[in-house]
Order: structure tokens, then C-alpha cells, then sequence
């Protein structure tokens, strides 16, 4: 009940700072899929994934796709509603599908950047015949080491901190609005997800988190959760770092892989079981741990 009461006098409280933002200015009414963070940077909900924009004097910066082509012309016609500039950069934080497969939504021609191990990834899913359309949306410039844009006045620092969820996942960080893109470096409510077959890792997403928290940032927008604090992420870290040191222990004392999901209550599934699940967090941990021996 007391949730249930916080919680809507939250959105009486976000309801009256959009009309605040509203009465500011009157032009621009982005919807409610849409929500502007500070100055010309916005949080676009809706789709598997959420991503965002970034209106600057010149154009627009888009961040991640959505999952579907028409998903991402939804936040074509959003932006639409904010600017007429076109949009000239799309950022890419990881190439996971429910980030990028929608890429053909947005216009041809935009510089395309990200991780150089996210490009590859990317080459990699595209060979898929149903998806030679994307083969037009890769990117254009990737690096290996922070790349710094500067566009309108606003600087952009794009880091690359993979292998962490994937290889090459990359935040996109505005210091002088103190918000940062993050992609999947953040689940609140559930484990990080870490795509093995992707070289994600377990303790390089820690190292990833460490990063986002040492950033001079107030607001972290990820994929799949409402915009984070710094205190948000430094919960999800130490959770995942007590997990890790408890495995650990575990591992020490010599207890199979079997063992230690059994003492996370982790159930094994059935032998014989169809589409058996990618592994769990503690499983990714132990085979981290045990692997590194
Ligand atoms: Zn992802």
C-alpha cells in the first residue's frame, strides 16, 4: 500500500515537471513515449529496448535503435515533433538485435559510430540473409579507446568498456548535462545480463559498472529501466560483487559447479530438458572463476 501511495504521488510529481517542461515550451510536445532529461537530451521508452536523442544546433544524435525498423521510425516521427535538423549521428552502445535491428528506420547517411568489437559483431549477425538490409547501417567510425565528439557546445564521450554485457559495449557519456547512455550496463530488479557467447563477462561488468560511477553523471539511461542514480548502479554493483566473492568462496572450497548452484538455490534443468537456458549469472561467475585457474 505505502508503495502503491509513493508511487503515484512519483507521477503526480513527473506529470507536474512535464507541465512545468510543458509551459517552458509550448513548440515542442515530444509525447509520452518521450521524455527530455536537460538541455536538448531525451529518453525515448517504448520498443524491447529504450534509447534516446540529442538535439544540438546542427542536428540530431541518436542513440541505439529499436528493434524493429518501424519501432525506430516511431522515434524518427518523435524527434520530428522536437527539431526539423536531421539526424546526423546514431551511436551504437552494443549490437545486441533489440538495439540495432531497427537501424533501417532511421534516414541513410548518418555517421555511424561505435566499439570496433561491436562492428564486428554486427558484421557477424548481418550475414543473415533476412538481414542484409543493415548491411547499409554499419558503422561508419569505431574505436577502441574513448572517442571524443563535440557537437553545438556539447561534448559527447563515447567509452568503450567491453567485454562487460558484450564485447564491445560502449556508454555514451554528455558531461556537461551529467547523464550517460549505458545500454545493458545496468539491471535493476534481476542480474546483469551476460551474453557468454558475446565474450560478455561477469567481472568486466563490475568494471564497467566502476566506470559509470567514477563519471561525473547524475542520470544513467539504460535499456531496459527507467533512468538510474549513481546510487542505483552502486546497489547493482555491490550485489554482483557479493555474488562473486560468495562464489568464489565456494570455488575455494572445492565445490563443483553443481554444488554452488545448489547453494544458490539455482535449479539444474531437467536432464534431457529441450532449449535448455543460456547460463545464469552464478554459473557465468564459476566458470569465470574456474576458467582463470
Ligand atoms: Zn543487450
Amino acid at each position: 500500500m505505502r508503495s502503491t501511495i509513493k508511487l503515484t504521488s512519483g507521477i503526480a510529481a513527473a506529470l507536474l515537471a512535464a507541465g512545468i517542461a510543458a509551459a517552458r515550451q509550448p513548440a515542442q510536445d515530444p509525447g509520452p513515449l518521450v521524455r527530455n532529461i536537460r538541455g536538448g537530451l531525451y529518453f525515448v521508452k517504448g520498443g524491447m529496448a529504450f534509447n534516446g536523442f540529442f538535439v544540438y544546433d546542427k542536428g540530431v544524435v541518436v542513440v541505439d535503435a529499436k528493434m524493429t525498423a518501424d519501432g525506430s521510425r516511431q522515434v524518427v516521427a518523435e524527434i520530428a515533433k522536437v527539431t526539423p535538423l536531421p539526424i546526423t549521428h546514431i551511436l551504437i552502445t552494443h549490437s545486441d538485435l533489440d538495439h540495432v535491428n531497427g537501424l533501417e528506420g532511421y534516414p541513410k547517411g548518418a555517421a555511424i559510430l561505435s566499439s570496433e568489437a561491436t562492428k564486428k559483431e554486427m558484421e557477424e549477425a548481418f550475414r543473415d540473409e533476412k538481414l542484409a538490409g543493415l548491411r547499409a547501417y554499419l558503422p561508419t567510425r569505431t574505436f577502441s579507446r574513448t572517442h571524443r565528439l563535440s557537437l553545438g557546445g556539447e561534448i559527447i564521450d563515447l567509452i568503450p568498456v567491453g567485454p562487460a554485457h558484450t564485447a564491445g559495449d560502449m556508454i555514451v557519456f554528455f558531461p556537461g548535462l551529467k547523464t550517460a547512455f549505458i545500454g545493458d550496463l545496468a539491471f535493476v530488479g534481476r542480474d546483469p545480463l551476460i551474453h557468454r557467447q558475446k565474450s560478455g563477462t561477469s567481472f568486466g561488468y563490475a568494471q564497467a559498472l566502476e566506470t559509470m560511477i567514477a563519471l561525473e553523471a547524475e542520470t544513467y539511461l539504460g535499456g531496459h529501466n527507467d533512468p538510474l542514480s549513481k546510487d542505483d548502479l552502486r546497489a547493482v554493483l555491490s550485489s554482483l560483487r557479493e555474488k562473486q566473492d560468495q562464489v568464489r568462496a565456494l570455488v575455494a572450497q572445492g565445490k563443483t559447479l553443481a554444488e554452488v548452484k545448489a547453494a544458490f538455490g539455482v535449479a539444474e534443468p531437467a536432464a534431457g530438458a529441450a532449449g535448455r537456458s543460456r547460463p545464469g549469472l552464478v554459473e557465468i561467475i564459476f566458470l569465470e572463476l574456474t576458467e582463470k585457474m
